[in-house]
């Protein structure tokens, strides 16, 4: 099957064509493809597009919301232009997969999209208002472009959190807040979490059951997960993504007091000190440089930037103290796993983060560790080490293309 992955922002688009069925996903020989990225859509539009082992192709042309940015993206897969082997008119795409940020308490699986779910997904909307309406928007525009003839299947970043028990997923507010609004810690990444914990599955070889570990996803925004016995356990992000980890530019956790501050302090409104710690804090606002790790850690290293140390030292820190934590509430853990944009090219970041677990019994391999980057995957602590490290590379749309076959032919799973 030609499975479509869409993953749509407010003003962005990501999508990937996956070869895959259910005997592929069996042999571990599904495939990508073909992939694109489509951004400032509204305006000028800048498209970057790929064929699997060709050059990527960019250009910009005006794309007014995300119908006729989906509408472009169509038109390029069949067109003689990218020559995809097997692929010639529409009907050669089979079924889409859409990432769904937030499924709130409704959807603790991958589901085959009608319109009851779009109604649950809107639903949704309060709790992810900047996430959930342009998701909404792809779903709408593939359906309308592609008919229904063509299956589609919402995949959501909170499913795989739905197993975290009360005590990790309760806020200690007043019960009936929980009641009455479903105030409580959803958790966010769960595609990511999910799919490293099922290659990590593979690579230790045992079962589902057996797989204890703490996923960190570290990107622009950036999770921990608890993974016990297979399921998650509990995780980092909380009603929204804010909480947490110290991301690019989200602050992560703090004293809920300091916007009452700053709402005094500074006569800001509820808006701006949202934007605040949305967009203005984490290492972008520590640093006061940038949000971009890669930077970060040019400065430090080549003009000895203090706050741009600091930032990442902060950074570091958080991940450490989760890790701790962690293995403590699920009574330890097997190996810590390095998945994102940091984890899986920073070795600096990677060792200043085991840095202070050699106590928990974790042994970095410095040889192991600097030759994992872009891509790579393996295990980067000593073969004797208690704790054991790993990086995987995290492939969220592989597993929202295989949950969508999962769906069309009705063995969904979890897994
Ligand atoms: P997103 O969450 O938007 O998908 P990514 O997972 O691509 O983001 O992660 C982006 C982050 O990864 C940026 O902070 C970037 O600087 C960082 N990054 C990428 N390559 C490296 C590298 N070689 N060293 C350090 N950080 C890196």
């Amino acid at each position: 099957m030609n499975i479509l992955v869409i993953n749509c922002g407010s003003s962005s688009v990501k999508f990937q064509i996956i070869k895959t069925d259910l005997e592929l996903i069996e042999k571990n020989q599904d495939k990508r493809i073909a992939s694109g990225y489509l951004e400032r859509i509204g305006s000028q539009a800048l498209i970057t597009l790929q064929v699997e082992g060709q050059p990527k192709i960019k250009q910009a042309i005006p794309l007014r919301d995300h119908r006729s940015a989906l509408d472009f993206i169509l038109r390029w897969i069949i067109s003689p232009e990218s020559k995809l082997n097997g692929i010639n008119s529409l009907a050669d795409i089979h079924a889409v997969g859409h990432r769904v940020v937030h499924g709130a308490e409704k959807f603790t699986m991958s589901t085959l999209i009608n319109d009851e779910v779009i109604e649950g997904i809107e639903d949704c909307i309060e709790l992810a208002p900047l996430h959930n309406p342009a998701n909404l928007k792809g779903i709408n525009a593939a359906r309308e472009l592609l008919g229904p003839g063509v299956p589609q299947v919402a995949v959501f970043d909170t499913a795989f959190h739905s197993t975290m028990p009360e005590t990790s997923y309760l806020y200690a507010i007043p019960y009936q807040l929980y009641r009455r609004h479903k105030i409580r810690k959803y958790g966010f990444h769960g595609t990511s979490h999910r799919y490293i914990a099922y290659r990590y599955r593979q690579l230790a070889n045992i079962e589902r059951e057996k797989v204890n570990i703490i996923t960190l996803h570290l990107g622009n925004g950036c999770s921990a997960c608890a993974i016990k016995n297979g399921d998650s356990f509990d995780t980092s992000m909380g009603l929204t993504p804010l909480e947490g980890l110290v991301m690019g530019t989200r602050g992560g956790d703090m004293d809920p007091a300091i916007i009452e501050f700053l709402h005094h302090k500074e006569g800001m409104t509820m808006n701006e000190i949202y934007a605040i710690l949305n967009k203005q804090s984490g290492l972008l606002g520590l640093s006061g440089l940038t949000n971009d790790m890669r930077d970060l850690l040019a400065e430090e290293k080549e003009h000895e930037d203090r706050r741009a140390r600091l930032a990442v030292d902060i950074f570091c820190g958080r991940a450490r103290k989760y890790i701790g934590a962690y293995l403590a509430g699920m009574q330890g853990a097997d190996a810590i796993v390095f998945a994102g944009g940091i984890g899986e090219n920073s070795s600096e970041i990677r060792k200043r983060i085991c840095k202070g677990l050699e106590f928990f019994g974790l042994e970095l391999d410095e040889k192991a560790n600097n030759k994992i980057v872009a891509g790579k995957e393996g295990l980067i602590t000593k073969p004797e080490s208690k704790l054991k490290a790993y990086v995987i590379p995290t492939n969220e749309e592989l597993l929202i293309a295989r949950d969508t076959v999962r769906c069309v032919k009705n063995v969904p799973r979890r897994w």
